[in-house]
């Protein structure tokens, strides 16, 4: 099988960081080598993206904003992504393209055409091969986000700001159901690690 590049997203408190640990387990113990990365990040520009993206501070408008995550994107495929594939190591990312049309299509309204010039120019064709939306009611998540940290940039939104992104992830989703997983997350921990597993059992044809 070739090196498969995976993707991990849902909305902010909908368990990405937490399932992470599971997943790395699973790859442990087949013994598949693989490269945990995030976005936006991944590189020294793009965490320094990351923390000017994610400050309540920062003032950005919808297109500076979108191409900040383009440019973020842009040199992560070239300097880890794209690498680790052609070494024929398989990645993980947590976060994709995919959060783009949610956070600034769905939830702050650019079209979504608009993001598909982009995409198309910083991806050419590469697409995840596989993504696993990690999917909850905005209620959920931010009662979980509520309890635990301070809140960034995008965490601080409103309720009806993760409605439209969750719409937005299970719209895309339903399109292409080959390319998703959608998992629900407000499950326990250990059933939502279980149906991570079994996905991925599946997708790697291990389900045997
Ligand atoms: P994300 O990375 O998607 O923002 P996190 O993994 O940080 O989300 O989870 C947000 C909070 O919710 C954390 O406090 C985490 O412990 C908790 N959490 C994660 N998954 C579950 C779950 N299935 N049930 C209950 N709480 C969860």
């Amino acid at each position: 099988m070739k090196p498969q590049f995976i993707t991990l997203d849902g909305i902010d408190g909908a368990g990405k960081s937490t399932n992470l640990a599971a997943i790395k387990v699973w790859f442990e113990r087949r013994g598949l080598p693989v490269l945990f990365t995030r976005e936006p990040g991944g590189t020294a520009l793009g965490e320094a993206l990351r923390e000017i993206l994610l400050n309540p501070a920062t003032k950005a408008g919808l297109r500076a904003e979108t191409m900040m995550m383009f440019a973020a994107r842009m040199q992560h495929i070239e300097e880890v992504i794209l690498p680790a594939l052609s070494d024929g190591i398989h990645v993980v990312s947590d976060r994709f393209t995919d959060a783009t049309f949610a956070y600034q299509g769905g939830g702050r309204g650019m079209p979504s055409e608009d993001i598909e010039i982009l995409e198309h120019w910083v991806q050419g064709g590469l697409k995840p091969d596989l993504t696993l939306l990690l999917d909850v009611p905005p209620e959920v998540s931010m009662a979980r986000i509520g309890q635990m940290r301070e809140k960034d940039r995008f965490e601080q939104e409103e309720a009806g700001f993760f409605k439209r992104v969750r719409q937005v992830y299970l719209q895309r989703a339903g399109r292409q159901p080959e390319r998703y997983a959608v998992i629900d997350g407000s499950r326990s921990p250990e059933a939502v690690g279980h149906q991570i597993e079994m996905t991925l059992d599946g997708h790697f044809g291990l389900n045997v």
